[in-house]
């Protein structure tokens, strides 16, 4: 576990994350239920709690540029497991995106991967996972990393050639202009 050099603290980051999320953050007493239930924390620079508790002290830099954020996967475990009703998952959704909105990515490719999936979601319902891959290799440089795995996930029919549309895909896409009117509404 990272030690935490503490800066002044930052109020409006932390009124920003309580009004994005809808959660009281002044709630968490740091019982570490959430952490303890936490399927990712192996993965994590900081537990769980203890990125409740750097919320708190109003850390952004610390916490938008945590791997914790990132590494997320957004099972609600946590959630469930807080005593005091805090849906801790929505937190780390909403620190998430402001992460990634100020440019603090804290996990190398983790935006370029995020919009690549996003992109083949907007376009075809869902991910596509061979075009998400080529894109997501292309933006980041990373052309050689895991490439070993393809041919057989290739011969197993894991990775379709082709992108496969769903039916609802309108649905989808009012979902991404959705929300893009209410960030524009926001600003
Ligand atoms: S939602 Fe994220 S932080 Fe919460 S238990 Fe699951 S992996 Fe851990
Ligand atoms: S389970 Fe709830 S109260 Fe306990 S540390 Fe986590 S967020 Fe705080």
């Amino acid at each position: 576990m990272e030690c935490v050099q503490l800066d002044r603290g930052d109020a409006g980051f932390i009124r920003l994350v309580e009004e994005e999320s809808g959660q009281k953050l002044s709630r968490c007493y740091q019982c570490g239920n959430c952490s303890a239930g936490c399927p990712m924390s192996f993965a994590y620079d900081y537990p769980v709690s203890r990125i409740m508790r750097l919320i708190q002290l109003g850390q952004k830099k610390t916490v938008l540029s945590s791997r914790a954020v990132w590494m997320c996967a957004s099972c609600e475990a946590c959630s469930t497991h807080c005593p005091n009703d805090i849906e801790v998952a929505r937190v780390l959704d909403v620190c998430r995106h402001l992460s990634r909105r100020e440019g603090y990515a804290g996990v190398r490719g983790a935006r370029i991967f995020t919009d690549a999936f996003l992109q083949s979601v907007r376009w075809y319902g869902r991910s596509h996972e061979l075009g998400l891959m080529a894109v997501y290799k292309m933006r980041s440089l990373r052309l050689l990393d895991d490439v070993e795995l393809a041919p057989g996930m290739l011969l197993k029919g894991k990775l379709p050639l082709l992108p496969h549309r769903i039916k609802g895909r309108d649905e989808v896409a009012g979902i991404f202009r959705r929300y893009a009117e209410g960030r524009g509404r926001k600003k």
